[in-house]
């Protein structure tokens, strides 16, 4: 790529274009992402007679996409928004989490430093519990510019129970990030929630020190707070306290509740 040319012209307009020098014309793909700035992330601009440095519009979009890298959430998540979460039709209690999760999303600059800063959605899986707390993940990074840790617990303590490096550094991560989403907490396995003892200990370890902290979490879990209590009283007590102005339990007949289930009866 070096051998790019600037047409001048074109510059000035702050419309960079990048051609071959050998002139043939044909256009090669340029090897940044703004063409306005080519990701300097800003430009030189003449006003009143001066030369000023001008930060240029795409470092907003850099900020949001790499909160968007480091959340962890995968492609097909980061699709997942409150438009497409469809309440018509609906029992009411899908429709109160669709709600909970919304005022919850709008509050949150109010909310995050106060010691109920957190959101719970629990109860029957298939109820959109994941697709409500990824909306709230996505628009906090793409709106409000907040970072989000995403934590998925089955999966994510798996990928982490050999490898004692990877452990510090996610634990690390998953304590300071602004916001915590731990998905599917202690998900049951035919019937019996997973809670190992190792698995309990690093949860409260990050849990307590967000909770000391004031750093909110969001939380999907097919358990509720009573069964949570029997697992460990100190960290269901935590999660309860964080949570409880926008805590909502999903519990109800199968056949209407889990869209994977709908048209069975
Ligand atoms: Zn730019």
């Amino acid at each position: 790529m070096e051998n790019l040319r600037i047409k001048a012209e074109e510059a000035k307009n702050g419309q960079l274009q990048a051609v071959n020098s050998d002139g043939s014309g044909q256009e090669s793909k340029p090897d940044y992402d703004c063409p306005k700035c080519q990701d300097q992330t800003g430009y030189l601009k003449i006003q009143d007679g001066f030369e000023v440095w001008v930060r240029c519009s795409c470092v907003e979009w850099r900020r949001v996409q790499k909160l968007m890298r480091s959340s962890e959430i995968t492609d097909e998540f980061k699709k997942l928004g409150f438009k497409n979460f469809r309440i018509e039709g609906k029992p009411e209690l899908i429709q109160g989490a669709y709600e909970c999760a919304y005022n919850y999303f709008q509050s949150f600059r109010d909310i995050r430093e106060q010691r109920q800063n957190s959101i719970a959605l629990l109860g029957q899986p298939g109820t959109g519990k994941t697709h409500l707390l990824t909306a709230i993940a996505n628009n906090l990074m793409h709106k409000k510019h907040v970072g989000v840790q995403y934590f998925p617990y089955v999966e994510g303590f798996n990928d982490l129970k050999d490898d004692f490096d990877k452990l510090e550094e996610k634990m690390g991560r998953m304590k300071e990030a602004d916001v915590l989403f731990i998905d599917d907490l202690f998900k049951p396995a035919r019937g019996k929630a997973r809670a190992t003892d190792w698995q309990v200990e690093q949860a409260y370890a990050v849990i307590n020190h967000r909770y000391l902290n004031h750093k909110p979490i969001m939380i999907s879990s097919e358990l509720q707070i009573d069964q949570m209590v029997e697992i460990d009283e100190a960290l269901a007590t935590r999660i309860y306290e964080m949570c409880k102005d926008y805590l909502v339990l999903i519990q109800g007949d199968k056949f209407q509740l889990n869209h994977r289930l709908e048209g069975m009866t």
